[in-house]
């Protein structure tokens, strides 16, 4: 212990850490960098991070950014999307091993296969997906923003992919439009049982359950409101309750406990994405020290693939502070 009674031991055990993180801030500075990490990062490389938020926000922030280059700490699907955003800025994976399993459930031959078995229908396709299947797409969406492009498309029959749990909360609030879906989940929010949300209900009674639209339709069944993540923060923040069961990635909770310190927050401990947690300190480090990986796409991919995002970007969230209503 030291004099002012500081776990030395702790201190010591932290200052390799905290030499990179002081490493990591002024590089940032050095080459004009801007950092961004998804809301499912470590605390530690959010706290590097010049912004946080889910994957519409974070698109729209790469989009607008002043700064020539781009660390982007998410999975593959995320860099790549702010690549094509921002095609002429340097945008560098922060871990390229981080690759989102959802992702790689369908293919852009799937996607032609689907499309030439319903040519009468519009293709509205997650942004958890390839660039290459991007490319197959009439409109992209996020969870914040999913049942508002559905619902502004003529077409009454709608292909929307990957998620199958997504597009079946779609298909409870658009209910005039025929949703053909696909069989791709989400590991970390399709985990999530209604057992492990009845336990929680059951221990706290008075608790708001909210849950995030890639979860199991008889979880989504449970929910007060259904939210993005960054739907999640705001509402959190604003609500007058007091108490929360959230379903969704455990690092969403971690954050509204910090920032909500008179309210409590239940989640699920299961609730934990592998891969968005092998962007590490040092990965950061190296990616600001080598501008390596960079995302490397064909331009006609570049162009084919931002048509569909720009499309939903003029949408926008469309998501209320209650969100959707069930
Ligand atoms: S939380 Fe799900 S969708 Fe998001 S990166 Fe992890 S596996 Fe992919």
């Amino acid at each position: 212990m030291s004099d002012l009674g500081i776990d030395t031991e702790l201190l010591d055990d932290r200052l390799p850490e905290l030499k990179v993180v002081e490493r990591i801030l002024e590089l940032k500075g050095k080459r004009h960098a801007l950092v961004l990490a998804h809301n499912y990062q470590s605390p530690e490389i959010q706290f590097v991070a010049d912004y946080i938020g889910d994957t519409l926000s974070l698109s729209m922030v790469a989009r607008d950014a002043e700064q020539p280059i781009i660390v982007f700490c998410g999975p593959d699907f995320m860099v790549e999307t702010a690549k094509i955003l921002a095609p002429d800025k340097t945008v560098i994976y922060a871990n390229a091993w981080a690759r989102c399993p959802l992702a790689t459930m369908i293919t852009p031959e799937d996607l032609r296969m689907l499309k030439q078995a319903h040519p009468n229908a519009s293709v509205v396709g997650y942004v958890n997906t390839s660039p290459e299947c991007k490319c197959e797409m009439d409109i992209c969406c996020a969870s914040a923003n999913a049942v508002r492009i559905t619902q502004s498309l003529e077409a009454g029959e709608i292909i929307l992919v990957p998620d199958a749990n997504l597009a079946s909360y779609v298909s409870r609030l658009v209910p005039d439009k025929t949703i053909i879906s696909w069989h791709g989940f989400c590991a970390v929010h399709h985990m999530i049982r209604k057992t492990d949300v009845l336990d929680l209900i059951h221990d706290h009674p008075r608790a708001t359950v909210i849950v995030h639209p890639e979860c199991r339709p008889e979880v989504v069944d449970l929910a007060a409101m259904v939210l993005s993540t960054d739907g999640m923060m705001m509402h959190a923040a604003a609500s007058q309750d007091r108490e929360f069961i959230v379903a969704t990635e455990l690092e969403v909770v971690n954050r509204m406990i910090e920032y909500n310190p008179d309210k409590e927050f239940y989640g699920i401990e299961k609730a934990y994405c592998r891969t968005q947690k092998r962007v590490k300190l040092e990965n950061v480090l190296q990616a600001l020290e080598t501008l390596e990986p960079a995302v490397n796409l064909q331009p006609e991919v570049l162009e084919g693939a931002r048509r569909p995002i720009e499309r939903m970007l003029e949408v926008g969230r469309a998501e209320s502070l209650t969100g959707d209503e069930r």
